[in-house]
């Protein structure tokens, strides 16, 4: 039988409803900031809480403001996901993983605290975010303690995984990294959960990444390629990541800025039309769509858009740029159901 892991247990995959399937709702970035911040005082502008005087700024230096890159308060979460709820969704996956802090007992209190289903990932983020524990496990000993945290949950809690990610692979597609990946695929062979990567920027690194699936074990078919939003000036790349069976992740919706590079994101605009080319190319199975929720500024709260921007914003105008309402189900629905739907005869 199919069911879905959430952070509160198992639900049917009919019971998902609009879900995002990547976001973040308790993060920790603050390894991107510049070094330097360890130097000055707390006269430093980029020291200085989030506010309408630096908004604008944070959109050019995401990671050079250390309350930007933080958000652990749980009351500001349930605020933020009762917005997501109130614009009719239904399930938020955390991906969540060791490297960058987010605490399943805060997940679990959001998801009773909204009645919004929450999915939480397991597995390695990027090597220089890993706890020191984390870091000295081989590949059979991370991917024993993802088989761990999806079957039994994280640490004592009882609180279990439901998906394996974001496995965090570097611009330098390091060794380190190629290691994370292994042991995920080798959990995704013992639990048949899905595997989410956070790909590197610009760089065409999916061959590499699917062998290092398929070499230990992994079904490129539950498998999803996170972050294709700034390779969309080669569509024919993305065209082939689908082609090789994996997923299509466009998961930066309402994220224009620019990161260290610099890598600019495109805008919704240039996004919504590049999903377009992916389904004209009959890949509409393979696409899922998200905001990546993982700077403050992100945040209502904060004046960013909220987790609600996709359902309240993008939809509506993607209807009137050609789009079916069956396409938008399929993106926001279906697609994420068979992605994160687990079957108990291989768990
Ligand atoms: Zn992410």
């Amino acid at each position: 039988m199919k069911y879905v892991q959430t952070v509160l247990g198992q639900i049917s995959p009919d019971e998902m409803g609009f879900t995002l399937p990547h976001e973040h709702i308790f993060w920790d970035l603050s390894f991107y900031c510049p070094k330097d911040l360890a130097d000055t005082d707390d006269t430093d502008p980029r020291k200085q809480p989030i506010g309408l005087e630096n908004l604008a700024q944070l959109k050019y230096h995401l990671t050079d403001y250390p309350d930007n890159v933080i958000q652990q308060d749980e009351d500001i979460a349930v605020k933020e996901v009762n917005w997501f709820k109130e614009a009719g969704g239904g399930t938020i996956c955390d991906n969540g993983c060791h490297g960058l802090k987010c605490d399943p007992v805060k997940l679990k209190n959001v998801s009773m605290r909204t009645g919004v289903n929450i999915i939480r990932g397991t597995g390695a983020y990027l090597g220089q975010t890993l706890p020191p524990e984390i870091a000295a496990l081989d590949v059979d000993k991370l991917a024993e303690l993802s088989i761990k945290e999806i079957r039994e949950g994280v640490g004592d809690t009882g609180i279990k995984c439901g998906f394996i990610g974001e496995i965090g692979i570097d611009v330098q597609v390091s060794e380190r990294s190629l290691q994370s990946l292994a042991a995920a695929a080798i959990a995704q062979k013992e639990t048949g959960a899905s595997i989410l990567i956070h790909q590197p920027g610009l760089k065409h690194s999916a061959d590499v990444l699917f062998k290092t699936i398929t070499d230990n074990g992994g079904d490129l078919n539950r498998t999803v390629m996170c972050h294709c939003d700034p390779l969309i000036s080669d569509p024919g790349y993305i065209d082939h990541m689908a082609k090789s069976g994996a997923y299509i992740s466009f998961d930066f919706f309402g994220l224009e800025a620019v990161l260290g590079g610099p890598l600019w994101l495109p805008t919704d605009k240039d996004r919504i039309l590049a999903i377009k080319k992916q389904i004209e190319l009959g890949n509409i199975s393979k696409i899922l769509a998200a905001h990546d929720t993982a700077y403050k500024c992100m945040l209502r709260s904060y004046g960013g858009f909220g987790y609600a921007h996709l359902q309240a914003h993008m939809l509506p105008l993607m209807l009137k740029m050609g789009y079916t309402q069956e396409m938008l189900d399929t993106i926001t629905r279906e697609n994420p159901k068979a992605v994160f739907s687990l079957d108990d005869s291989v768990v």
